[in-house]
């Protein structure tokens, strides 16, 4: 079966806080041995998601100086070019960029950045706030996904109210066509929000990044019947162990293999590569 993983993050020390830093060598040290190795070449990163029986992985920056760090997407872009199997979204922040609708227009066309994240809680704006329409109506144009965080974090600075999913709501409705994906599906204590939200708006997904994939089916007994919504991601590096294991797990759990394959590609492949 082809996997795609809609959450990977890049990483360099020289961007990243302290704070994830520390919980980085922490949780991942293998990785954290040879962090610097896989900043400086995509070809490290291939390999390892090759022997991980990973396809495509969607690479993400990280525009958060308050909170994690400020990973720029140019940085992202560069990571990423050429390599087919390296998907650039790129992360806008509503408190640093004055114009980001003019920004993400240049990183599509330029950049072949292939969709957007977003991280309230991190960043500190509320989803539904007027000065975020503008990207949105641009990202709807350019037939661009956006990934919101929409959970709970352990780092320090996060700041939780802005992760409440009823704010994607308005959202949802005042723009039908935008693909909205929920990392981490409410992770803490919004699982039934994300799942009804998801449920409810056609052009609304959940992802399972973060989300210990033994404990999938008690957050959301009826995943089978949301099949066409939901989406795997890993959260490589900041993770206790590999992706492969991970997918192991998803594929270990009472799903019809049609769920599985969902899951873990096709819904994935629509979004980006329609
Ligand atoms: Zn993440």
């Amino acid at each position: 079966m082809d996997i795609i993983d809609f959450h990977t993050h890049y990483v360099r020390k020289e961007d990243i806080n302290p704070i994830w830093l520390n919980y980085l060598e922490s949780i991942n040290p293998q990785f954290y041995a040879r962090m610097d190795d896989f900043s400086k070449q995509p070809e490290l990163f291939k390999d390892y998601l090759k022997a991980q029986g990973v396809k495509y992985a969607v690479v993400l920056p990280e525009c958060a100086p308050a909170t994690t760090g400020f990973v720029p997407t140019e940085e992202v872009i560069e990571y990423c070019r050429g390599q087919e199997m390296l998907i650039p979204f790129t992360s806008l922040n509503p408190n640093v960029h004055p114009d980001p609708a003019a920004q993400i227009q240049s990183q599509v066309k330029e950049g072949g950045v292939k969709g957007l994240k977003l991280h309230p809680s991190y960043q500190f704006f509320y989803p539904n706030e007027p000065r975020l329409y503008p990207l949105y109506a641009k990202a709807q144009e350019l037939v661009i996904p956006v990934v919101f965080h929409i959970g709970s974090s352990i780092f320090k600075g996060t700041r939780l109210k802005y992760c409440d999913p009823i704010y994607l709501d308005d959202v949802a409705v005042d723009f039908p066509e935008l693909r909205i994906i929920m990392a981490h599906s409410g992770r803490g204590f919004w699982y039934d929000d994300c799942f009804f939200l998801s449920r409810l708006h056609r052009n609304v997904y959940m992802d399972i990044t973060g989300l210990p994939p033994q404990n999938l089916l008690s957050y959301f007994p009826e995943m089978e019947k949301n099949r066409e919504k939901i989406l795997f991601g890993s959260d490589w590096p900041t993770i206790p162990t590999d992706i492969g294991k991970n997918i192991e797990a998803v594929k270990a759990l009472p799903l019809s293999d049609r769920t599985l394959e969902a899951i873990l590609y096709r819904n994935a492949e629509k979004i980006l590569f329609g």
